[in-house]
């Protein structure tokens, strides 16, 4: 097996840097369903040229690179336990190549180990099989999506639907709530894998080994393929839309399996993958570990650009921001405006947010816009004339700084928050009481978005918090992003909730509720 550490290396690399060919197609059918204009079909246009740009500079799709998690099956005779090493020891040479992010924190005492290593990280699962060769897939789902997986215990009652019962009716509603529950928080347009029975942990993880499927299959069991395509054609009519900004296209892909449960127990189990649908395998020589064949790829179709043209572009209508801003500026706004950011902008996620509450900030932060995002940042350099560069820096997941938002914009004079998927009422309400907005970039746009911030001008916290919790202080040029919460009460996640939730009722009630 000497060639299998650099065949799991090229696995990681591939599976973090360039989409497999079903999850393009179906991104490139997004891109042609949505109108270009809206926005929707912007943040479309911004993820399409993502991704084309992670592809040609072998850079992270995604800036949040996920929980690694391996399928292997070897043949009978294969030694696991080197191969276990072997692939540990490519997560963290993938890690120090910047195509993946330290990613494995320490759940008691909150330390990043710094090269995605430790009790639990990556996730590896064999099994044998009577076939001669090995296989290993890999997925890298991101913690914004992963965030957003659900389990419903039947019967139970859903917000719009009413009673689902322990049936496939009932299953189907499970389903399409789990597609408008995500919003945009899982940084739709997503897919859903799905397991019908089981236990709470097992059914989780048959859910999850739904995403291994090709989004283009179909399903053998031919009562399981039906309900695919009803979740298909109905959760696309809910209008949760790419990024939860209302539209066409919310859901990618849709598989289920059904598992044996206990009699006195129905859970349906749905993991929900975002856009950035990162996941691949290879087929491997037994004895030398070298890539035979790679999975999920067609060898002779060259990877094609999603985005023919510049892909997103500025229109001239876009209103000009630069930092650090007044309240007058920024009371000036409104929900739908297309902003275009320049001049300094300081990022700050969970860990800063908790340090915040405590602590003066180590940089200014009056009038700052303060970017929930956690970057992958790479050293550039020999010492003294070392060198911080932003690798990839989409924004992140911004509900969960919900319990602090308000307090630090109070405390701190920001008049910009910026994320993904919105925030709720007490941040609303402070943004009007304080005069801020809250910014919406577009989810998982990593490469486009490191490009908008050409140069680090500090990075703080680093010791205490680690990458990619520290809090730095980048030179945005031109980055856009899109009003969704202004400091009037306005907010279009509450809106297109509410309009969703509507449609998700019409979607129910054409089911035949009982
Ligand atoms: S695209 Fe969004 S949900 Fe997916 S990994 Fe990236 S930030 Fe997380």
């Amino acid at each position: 097996m000497q060639f299998f550490k650099d065949s799991m290396l090229e696995l990681i690399i591939q599976t973090s840097t360039n989409l497999p060919p079903d999850v393009r197609a179906a991104m490139g059918e997004a891109l042609r369903t949505e109108a270009p204009k809206t926005q929707a079909g912007q943040a479309l246009a911004i993820i399409g040229q993502n991704i084309d740009m992670a592809y040609e500079d072998e850079g992270a799709i995604c800036q949040d690179t996920g929980m690694p998690t391996f399928e292997i099956k070897t043949p009978v005779g294969a030694n696991q336990i080197v191969m276990k090493r072997q692939i540990q020891e490519a997560i963290a040479e993938a890690t120090r190549r910047g195509k993946l992010r330290p990613n494995s924190v320490d759940s008691i005492t909150g330390k990043n180990s710094g090269d995605n290593l430790g009790p639990g990280t990556p996730v590896l699962h064999f099994e044998q099989w009577e076939e001669p060769d090995v296989e290993v897939r890999l997925i890298l789902k991101g913690g914004g999506c992963e965030n957003m997986n659900i389990q419903y215990s039947v019967p139970c009652t859903l917000e719009h639907l009413g009673r689902a019962d322990r049936d496939l009716e009932g299953v189907k509603k499970c389903l399409l709530h789990a597609v408008w529950q995500a919003q945009g928080k899982g940084c739709a347009p997503g897919a859903l894998g799905a397991c019908i029975g089981s236990d709470r942990a097992a059914g989780y993880h048959i859910a999850k080994l739904q995403l291994f499927r090709s989004l283009d299959d179909v399903n053998p069991d031919p009562r399981l393929s039906k309900l695919e395509q009803e979740i298909m054609d109905e959760a696309n009519k809910i209008g949760v839309g790419t990024m939860g900004f209302g539209g066409k296209v919310s859901l990618i892909g849709c598989k289920v399996a059904a598992a044996n449960r206990l009699p006195a127990s129905f859970f349906v189990s749905v993991a929900y993958d975002c856009w950035a649908f990162r996941r691949l395998g290879v087929l491997l020589d037994a004895e030398s570990g070298a890539i035979k064949q790679w999975l999920y790829r067609d060898p002779k179709r060259p990877v094609e650009r999603l985005v023919s043209g510049a892909g997103f572009q500025v229109s001239g209508r876009e209103i000009r921001l630069e930092t650090p801003l007044s309240e007058e500026k920024v009371r000036a706004l409104k929900v739908g405006d297309v902003v275009l950011i320049n001049g300094p902008i300081v990022t700050g996620r969970d860990a800063a947010h908790t340090y915040l509450m405590h602590h003066d900030s180590p940089c200014d932060l009056h009038g700052a816009v303060l970017y929930h995002c956690g970057p992958v940042m790479m050293k550039e350099g020999t010492p003294p004339n070392t060198r911080w560069r932003a690798n990839a820096a989409g924004p992140t997941t911004s509900i969960r700084e919900e319990p602090y938002e308000a307090d630090v914009i109070k405390r701190f004079g920001i008049r910009a928050v910026m994320g993904k998927g919105g925030m709720g009422k007490k941040t609303l309400d402070a943004l009007e009481k304080h005069g801020a907005v809250y910014l919406h970039a577009i989810g998982g746009a990593a490469q486009f978005y490191a490009r908008c911030l050409p140069k680090v001008d500090g990075v703080y916290l680093l010791e205490e918090l680690g990458v990619p919790e520290a809090m730095g202080v980048f030179e945005a040029k031109d980055f856009p992003a899109i009003v969704t919460m202004d400091a009037h009460g306005n907010s279009l996640h509450a809106d297109v909730a509410a309009s969703t939730g509507a449609e998700l009722a019409k979607v129910g009630a054409g089911e035949g509720r009982r």
